[in-house]
């Protein structure tokens, strides 16, 4: 298997539209792997895209991609849905009459199926697409796993319990993929795994000077997990290498500042930020 990550950006990617902050001219200028588009994950192998950014078009162009098998979503949140319609310009054919066109199944976890019936048009959107035969929509009930390609796809809720991670198992290797929102997570026995694909988490400290940079008192910090939190969370881990990514722009980090943050963290693990277009071989 093969992780190639599309965007490590979070819900804020980087460069932000007109902003002129330090971090966003930057990105501006220099491109990758200072820039950072929306969250997505491609893993080569079971060939599964797992969330559709706005910038999933442009990843999905600038990637080696050539074929889709699978795609999932991991929540309902609009970071990770709104390039959805990419899965009509993947598939569609305006041409012939009947369409020649393509289909791609696209699977929803229990809780996503039931949210995207009420959030953001969702629901609607891939089923317009479904009877179009652009897709074919498969609803997953909880505990139930999808093969493909010799690879098996196992979501699972984590603690807020919209949100689901993926464990891929095939190849002899072990991949935990959490797109987001580790708030409150205890990892269970998830057992001996190669790679954790997880989420920065918010810097309420700034991770080099330590300088508090969110109040004490703000609500996210009862929504969003933070950097410390998620580094509590891979101590945890039974874990070889871990990738963080998500990365938000109001964290004010840049890419020259993520290499000095990783020489700050624990060596027993091989822990490293994540930027778009990586590609790591397993
Ligand atoms: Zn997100
Ligand atoms: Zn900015």
């Amino acid at each position: 298997m093969q992780i190639e990550f599309l965007g490590t950006g979070g819900a804020m990617a980087i460069p932000r539209p007109l902003c002129q902050c330090a971090v966003c001219v930057e990105a501006r200028k220099k491109g990758i792997p200072y820039s950072r588009s929306g969250p997505s994950v491609f893993v080569h192998g079971p060939n599964v895209l797992i969330d559709t950014p706005e910038d999933s078009y442009m990843q999905l162009n600038r990637s080696r991609i050539s074929t889709i098998d699978g795609v999932f979503y991991s929540h309902w949140h609009p970071d990770h849905v709104m390039g959805r319609r990419v899965l009509e310009s993947v598939n569609a054919d305006w041409v012939n009459h009947p369409p020649e066109g393509t289909t791609t199944d696209v699977y929803l976890p229990e809780q996503v199926a039931i949210d995207f019936q009420t959030r953001l048009g969702s629901g609607e959107h891939l089923a317009f697409f479904d009877q179009q035969k652009y897709i074919a929509l498969h609803k997953l009930n909880d505990g139930e796993k999808v093969t493909i390609n010799g690879v098996s796809i196992t979501p699972f809720r984590l603690s807020e319990d919209y949100v689901y991670a993926f464990l891929f198992e095939g190849e002899g290797k072990r991949i935990l993929i959490a797109p987001d929102e580790l708030y409150g997570w205890e990892p269970e026995e998830l057992g001996e795994l190669d790679v954790a694909v997880l989420p920065t988490g918010i810097c309420e400290f700034h991770p080099l000077t330590g300088e508090r940079q969110i109040s004490e008192d703000h609500p996210v910090l009862k929504e969003e997990a933070t950097f410390r939190q998620t580094l509590a969370i891979i101590e945890k881990l039974q874990v070889k290498e871990v990738y963080l990514t998500h990365l938000e722009e109001p964290d004010q980090l840049s890419y020259d500042d993520l290499k000095k943050v990783e020489e700050t963290l624990p060596h027993d693990k091989n822990i490293l930020f994540a930027y778009d277009t990586l590609t790591i071989n397993l």
